[in-house]
């Protein structure tokens, strides 16, 4: 039952935000941006979790349009569902 300001020092600690962990994932922003990222997700597990995340979405973004930019490549869907 602590008020919020008892615990204050948790609002020094800003999480990233989707967007900047978003830009991250596409290879975006800019290079201190890029080095804010890493560095804060060097030591905070929880972000770099979100950020594996948005990097795992930006792949498959990546990789469904690369599929539809080259309709030829459009494989066997039936039995190629992962284990
Ligand atoms: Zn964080």
């Amino acid at each position: 039952m602590a008020a919020p300001d008892a615990i204050g020092y948790f609002k020094s600690v800003r999480h990233l935000t989707e967007a900047a962990l978003e830009e991250y994932a596409l290879g975006r922003g800019s290079r201190p941006q890029r080095e804010r990222v890493e560095e804060h997700v060097e030591r905070c597990a929880e972000c770099r979790e979100r950020l594996q995340v948005e990097i795992g979405i930006a792949a498959l973004v990546k990789t469904a349009a690369a599929k539809i930019a080259r309709p030829g490549s459009r494989a066997r869907r039936k039995n190629s569902a992962k284990p």
